[in-house]
């Protein structure tokens, strides 16, 4: 074999990566992870960053092992007196908080390394998955070919593209009720959730559980959401639907975040200032697929298709895809981190069955 070959080649730094990356490290296939330029001012601004969507999120409460509050009393509660870990017991200063975002990141990232994962802190620009070796071209230029890729560059929450909307990111603007929506902020105070698909009534439902009213903005006369989610909607006391409206304009302060939103009636052109804590977003994903340039077999929605039921395969064999490239429908770190491991699998038996390792 070329020993300039690789065996696997990660696309991608959020949970799927790691997890892809932590499974074949510890198969002894020196994974090489490729998980984007952390200095390109457009990852920035759409939200491609390394570390993927929980780099740009808060508190994780529902990663499993990752309890929200104070780790020391967590682990008192679940463990008894005699199974405490040293440092529990012997009074270190622990964090106040459970685990945000980019510190689960960066702990998966750490993981991966500590089994000998090589990284490479580029985007890839193209990729040419005609012939094996497979070869992924960086931004820079620089080639890197691979007998095996797993695609794990996720998706992006789409935005309105508002100055005011970006300028609140995290602090009252979110694209994910399930990440942020139990977050103190938010609770007994009104919120507004934009969009009129599955998703938006399905975190605008959500949110009443914490918020005091949400108001559900739609561009339209009607919702696209199913008939069942759009029954839930509007039977639901807390939910007010504000038909043929838009968002203007964000409005806050530094001190307290998000403190109002500026809506327009789109048929009336009137406007008014609603008061609430929270903007939550539910205007679709857009998966990270341009640099496949159509090589590999997309979805109708334009995500990854796995080709095959219960495996991680693709159209291209050799190729495999995990998280949320290929996944529009659950979108969650813990399952982003199960297919990525699944791929993991996937490749290292692909491998195996062609004589590679
Ligand atoms: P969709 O593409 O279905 O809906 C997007 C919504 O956002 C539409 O109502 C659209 O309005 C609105 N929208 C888009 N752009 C703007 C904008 N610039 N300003 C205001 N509104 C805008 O995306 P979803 O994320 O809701 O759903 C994606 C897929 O996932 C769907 O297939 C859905 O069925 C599925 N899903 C299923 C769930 C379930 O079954 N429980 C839960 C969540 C998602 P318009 O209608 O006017 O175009």
């Amino acid at each position: 074999m070329n020993s300039n070959v690789e065996n696997v080649v990660i696309i991608g730094s959020g949970p799927a990566g790691w997890a892809a990356a932590i499974y074949t490290a510890r198969a002894n296939l020196k994974p090489l992870v490729i998980e984007g330029d952390p200095t390109s001012e457009k990852n920035r601004q759409q939200g491609t960053i390394p570390l993927g969507q929980l780099a740009l999120t808060t508190e994780v409460e529902n990663y499993p092992g990752w309890p929200s509050g104070h780790t020391r009393e967590f682990l008192k509660s679940a463990l008894g007196e005699d199974q405490q870990p040293y440092w529990v017991t012997a009074n270190k200063p622990q964090p106040n908080h459970g685990i945000n975002g980019p510190e689960l990141m960066e702990l998966m990232r750490q993981q991966a390394k500590n089994f000998g994962t090589r990284i490479v802190s580029k985007d890839v620009a193209k990729v040419d998955l005609s012939k094996q070796p497979f070869t992924m071209t960086t931004h820079d230029g620089q080639q890197v070919q691979a007998q095996t890729v797993i695609i794990a560059t996720g998706a992006r929450a789409n935005y309105l593209g508002l100055t005011s909307e970006d300028n609140f990111k995290n602090r009252g603007v979110s694209a994910c009720a399930v990440c942020d929506g139990a977050l103190p902020r938010f609770r007994n105070k009104a919120i507004v959730v934009v969009g009129g698909g599955d998703s938006a009534v399905e975190e605008a439902s959500y949110l009443t559980k914490f918020s005091s009213n949400v108001y559900l903005l739609v561009r339209k006369d009607k919702l696209r959401a199913s008939k069942i989610m759009q029954q839930r909607a509007i039977e639901n006391p807390k939910i007010e639907l504000l038909w043929h409206t838009e968002l203007e304009e964000v409005v806050g302060t530094d001190e307290s975040g998000v403190t109002g939103a500026i809506v327009k009636n789109n048929k009336t052109g009137a406007a008014q200032e609603l008061a609430v804590s929270g903007i939550f977003l539910a205007i679709g994903h857009t998966p990270n697929t341009n640099f496949l340039d159509g090589q590999l077999k997309l979805n109708e929605k334009g995500y990854v298709q796995w080709t095959t039921l219960a495996r991680t395969y693709t159209s291209v064999e050799g190729i495999f895809a995990a998280g949320d490239v290929a996944d529009d429908y659950y979108r969650q770190a813990i399952t982003a981190a199960g297919t990525g491991c699944m791929a993991a699998l996937d490749a290292e038996r692909y491998l195996a069955h062609h004589g590679h390792i």
